[in-house]
């Protein structure tokens, strides 16, 4: 049985772990194997709805050179 945990906590853990700051790749490889808790799940439906077509008219944010320019 794995016990779920937040990304905040399981990036916490991560950096305990590692004794410095993850890198984005070893962030990324967390995110890969993170389970998600119920809340996190409910938060990341919102922002997919809210970013089901972005300011710019397209279908998907990440395929938007514009949206894509701000992150
Ligand atoms: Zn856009």
């Amino acid at each position: 049985m794995t016990t779920i945990i937040t990304w905040k906590e399981r990036v916490a853990n991560l950096t305990y772990e590692l004794g410095r700051e993850p890198t984005l790749g070893e962030l990324l490889e967390a995110a890969w194997i993170h389970e998600m808790t119920p809340e996190e799940i409910q938060e990341q439906r919102r922002s997919l709805v809210r970013n089901a077509r972005c300011e710019h008219g397209e279908m998907d944010f990440e395929q938007c050179p514009k949206c894509r320019e701000q992150t």
